[in-house]
């Protein structure tokens, strides 16, 4: 296989100095899996024949972008329209023209920003298309392993971005696991948790794991601590990595609950 190979388990692409990779490290990490029948990888021309994107509103200023018929991890990446510019929280592996198109349309990005390395999937492609910079905590850098030219590691507990939307490091699932704070969209702001926190189907409870997929739970003084965190920020809104995961109001109260069953 010439072309960069993408692991079909966790969906991250890797650069092509690691084309003799067995097995893909973020999967061999116990907070994902190796498949009982084994690795397998795939390529982005590869998907583009078998999958295409769905893009989907939620409201004026937020969209979501997922890969159908599912991949890997079947994440949604979120695109944020501001008047200051463009972010798409997370990313997914298919890349095709269709996407492009359409962000384009909408004003095309001025950054990509990561909740963690789940999600980080062919991130150099989509930054070269939109020739924009992507932010990953520096905590995770060990796990970027196709840094490419724009990868902008940033440190300290959160980063402002523009129109005063920011990216707070709450840390728990990895260290460098981060949530997007947007404090309009909806009456008192909006956090998109990517999996830093597993929204449950029925939007009455919001989970916490240091491992969803092998359920390994984190330590209490984690969860406390996260909590104290997240209480400290405004916001009645949930956007999380599956699109199932939309939580309209009143989500401070229901995480707050929610994490207070733990401790
Ligand atoms: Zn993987
Ligand atoms: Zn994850």
């Amino acid at each position: 296989m010439t072309a960069k190979k993408i692991c079909t388990t966790c969906g991250t692409q890797f650069a092509l100095h690691d084309a003799a990779l067995e097995l893909c490290p973020i999967c061999t990490d116990d907070r994902q899996y190796i498949p009982e029948n084994g690795q397998t990888w795939t390529t982005l021309d590869e998907l583009s024949d078998t999958h295409s994107v769905i893009t989907k509103r939620i409201n004026d200023g937020l969209y979501e972008l997922k890969i159908a018929p599912s991949f890997a991890i079947g994440q949604r990446a979120l695109l944020v329209l501001t008047p200051g510019g463009n972010i798409l929280w997370d990313c997914i592996s298919l890349l095709n023209e269709p996407t492009i198109e359409f962000i384009k349309s909408k004003g095309g990005l001025k950054a990509i920003a990561f909740s963690h390395p789940h999600y980080y999937t062919t991130m150099n492609e989509w930054a070269d298309v939109f020739n924009c910079p992507i932010y990953i905590h520096q905590s995770d850098e060990q796990w970027v392993y196709n840094k490419g030219n724009v990868v902008n590691l940033w440190h300290g507990r959160e980063i402002d971005l523009w129109d005063g939307i920011r990216i707070v490091n709450i840390g728990g699932h990895f260290e460098g696991s981060s949530i997007l704070h947007i404090p309009f969209l909806s009456p008192r702001g909006v956090v998109l948790c990517g999996d830093s926190f597993y929204i449950s189907p029925s939007k009455k409870h919001i989970a916490i794991m240091y491992s969803y997929p092998n359920r390994i739970p984190l330590p209490i003084h984690e969860v406390q601590r996260i909590k104290e965190q997240m209480l400290l920020l405004e916001f009645d809104t949930m956007y999380g990595f599956y699109d199932f995961q939309n939580v309209y109001q009143n989500a401070k109260s229901i995480l707050g609950s929610s994490l207070a069953k733990y401790i």
